[in-house]
C-alpha cells in the first residue's frame, strides 16, 4: 500500500493528528513519512483518506 498527497491538501491536519507515523505537515501540505505503509499503520492511513476534507490523499 503506497499513499501520496496531492497539492489539493489544504494542511488541516486531521492526518497528521490521525496517524501521525505516517502523516507528517510540511511548510504547506502534508507529507508521507514513509512508503510503502507499514502494515500495521494501513488502516489508519486508509482512515485518514476517508476524513479528508478534500480528498487529497490518494492510495495505491
Ligand atoms: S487530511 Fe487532507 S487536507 Fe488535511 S492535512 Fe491531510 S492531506 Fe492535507
Amino acid at each position: 500500500m503506497n499513499v501520496q498527497i496531492d497539492d489539493t491538501c489544504i494542511a488541516c491536519g486531521v492526518c497528521t493528528d490521525l496517524c501521525p507515523d505516517v502523516f507528517v505537515m510540511g511548510d504547506e501540505i502534508a507529507h508521507v513519512v514513509t512508503n510503502p505503509i507499514p502494515p500495521e499503520f494501513e488502516d489508519e492511513a486508509q482512515q485518514a483518506a476517508e476524513d479528508c476534507p478534500v480528498d487529497a490523499i490518494i492510495i495505491t
